[in-house]
């Protein structure tokens, strides 16, 4: 062996130490999320340049608190850490873990979807993130010849406090308790959560949804597009709500397909232990 394939293997032997050395092993792998969304702007989706009802950006998206791929982390001995930031889109709001008064998320915008009127209201806004999705969804469903229509998204703790404080007025304390959300319990308040229907039930909010084809599909594919439906068929005794195949919540394209894929729901990945508040099933109204 000569001097100069001596230096060589030398060389070689360094650079392999050095790469090693520099990539530090021990750091676990960011998840990319390869489905994420384009920012504001980058996408030709129509709610990105819709009216904005809060600030320009998005806001920053907690989503990162959480690996894209939760199953790396969930084992029996270990739960996903409960997710209580409001601002986040994996957030869980309930009559447990109440919303901020004050809070109103940022980055609303207005969706281009048909909804079931046209009276001024904050109800047809979204965040920007849940808002490109939604709109794809229903696009994506309208070439397959399915009507799917928005009725209710974003709702404030004002107006949600309007129409608890009306309930209770008109039918009692103990009425609106049950048939209407408590302000700051509502996943209406992230701006994440949108109520659908379809004209072949007359864009109404009922469990006959499920059955039509449009709920048929919408329980099928939501996921696709980072949406669940957030208190399904059979699951009240955890979620504390009715079965309502309408009320679809943005929680983010992997956790969304972790969750049907699993058949969880967003409390049952928190593994969050049943409480007083599921005495009683209630409306996310
Ligand atoms: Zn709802």
């Amino acid at each position: 062996m000569n001097r100069i394939t001596l230096t060589v293997i030398i060389v070689l032997i360094l650079g392999v130490i050095g790469y090693f050395w520099i990539t530090d092993w021990s750091q676990p792998k960011q998840f990319e999320d390869s489905n994420r969304p384009l920012p504001l702007g980058m996408e030709e989706g129509s709610a990105g340049k819709s009216s904005q009802a809060g600030s320009a950006t998005t806001g920053a998206s907690s989503d990162e608190l959480l690996p894209g791929d939760i199953s790396t982390i969930l084992d029996p001995s270990k739960n996903v850490p409960l997710d209580t930031t409001p601002e986040s889109i994996t957030v869980l709001v309930n009559r447990a873990f109440l919303l901020p008064e004050d809070y109103i998320p940022a980055g609303l915008v207005k969706l281009n979807i048909d909804f079931d009127t046209t009276v001024e209201s904050e109800k047809y806004y979204l965040r920007s993130e849940a808002a490109l999705q939604l709109e794809k969804l229903v696009r994506d469903a309208k070439r397959k010849k399915i009507e799917i229509t928005g009725v209710s998204g974003y709702r404030s703790y004002a107006r949600q406090k309007a129409v608890f404080d009306e309930s209770a007025q008109a039918n009692g304390k103990e009425h609106a308790d049950k048939y209407c959300a408590l302000p700051g319990s509502s996943e209406h308040q992230t701006g994440l959560a949108m109520d659908v229907s379809t004209p072949e039930i007359g864009n109404v909010l009922e469990e006959s949804f499920g059955d039509t084809k449009a709920g048929r599909w919408v329980e099928k594919n939501c996921y696709k597009y980072g949406f669940v439906v957030r208190y399904p068929k059979g699951k009240s005794k955890i979620t504390g709500y009715k079965y309502e195949p309408w009320h679809l919540r943005y929680v983010g394209l992997s956790k969304a397909k972790y969750l049907y894929e699993n058949h969880l729901t967003l409390k049952e990945m928190y593994n969050v232990s049943m409480n007083k508040e599921n005495k009683e099933w209630r409306n996310d109204l």
